[in-house]
């Protein structure tokens, strides 16, 4: 799974885990987090690999792969958590904040789900959940192209969950409100009263979802956009 050292991945990575799935724990530069990830993973008696790589290279999902399936076998569930934000309000937005976010967040989605597919495909079996956000679903401003981003990634997933849905294959995503971990440290905590549940979510509320998603239970739940938000869209 992408971006799994720190947040809401390392706890998907974790929940994963814990229902027996081996976890190829995927970051970009906090090694000793990732590490982290993976004893605590090891500790509670399950698998767990760490793979330096950045998604937003197109060259990371073969290296990716090959990596995991030498060292943990074929992937047959694929977790798209990784990403990024660079917020500024439009008129100001350069072009690099806007193509680093929807290269990390919507295009390195793609192209991880387009090379998982291969043995998914052939497999029979597969499972796929993406990390979007409520800000793909109503307006986010300061964040066009994180909310382009995660808008592309549910349309991503409901496409790719009707292409491949025969082959018992299932594409679905989680839309996380606000959530505790660093990508929301210092949020204004006012922003808590547009929540009805008015608190912030856990990773581990998140990851929850995803155990759901990813269990055998889920297989006619395909090209669903899960909401975990405190009723923040209700
Ligand atoms: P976070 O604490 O900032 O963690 C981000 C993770 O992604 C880290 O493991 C980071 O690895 C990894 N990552 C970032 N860029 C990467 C790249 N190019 N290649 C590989 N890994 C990369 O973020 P988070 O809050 O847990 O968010 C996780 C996901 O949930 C994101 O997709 C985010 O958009 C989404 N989300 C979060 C919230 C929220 O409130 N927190 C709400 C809605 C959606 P390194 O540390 O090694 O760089």
């Amino acid at each position: 799974m992408t971006g799994a050292s720190r947040g809401i991945g390392a706890a998907i990575a974790k929940a994963l885990a814990a229902e027996g799935w081996p976890v190829g724990v995927n970051y970009r530069s906090d090694s000793a987090a990732a590490a982290a990830v993976v004893s605590s993973i090891e500790e509670s008696g399950g698998r767990a690999l760490a793979i330096a790589a950045d998604v937003s290279e197109p060259s990371a999902p073969d290296e990716l792969f090959a990596r995991v399936e030498e060292e943990l076998g074929p992937v047959l569930v694929l977790v798209n958590n990784a990403g990024v934000r660079a917020d500024n309000l439009s008129p100001a937005m350069d072009d690099e904040e806007w193509e680093r976010v929807l290269e990390t967040n919507l295009s390195a989605a793609f192209r991880m789900t387009r090379r998982a597919l291969r043995t998914m495909i052939r497999t029979r079996w597969g499972r796929v959940v993406n990390v979007a956000s409520v800000a793909g679903q109503r307006a986010a401003p300061g964040q066009a192209n994180y909310a382009t981003a995660k808008a592309g990634l549910v349309a991503l997933t409901k496409t790719v969950a009707a292409e491949v849905a025969r082959r018992s294959v299932t594409v679905n995503a989680v839309a996380p409100g606000f959530v505790s971990t660093d990508m929301t440290e210092g949020l204004d905590e006012r922003l808590l009263e547009l929540v009805p549940a008015r608190r912030m979510g856990t990773p581990e509320e998140v990851a929850a979802c995803v155990r759901f998603l990813v269990s055998e239970e889920a297989g006619y739940v395909t090209g669903a956009v899960l909401t975990v938000d405190g009723g923040l869209t209700a």
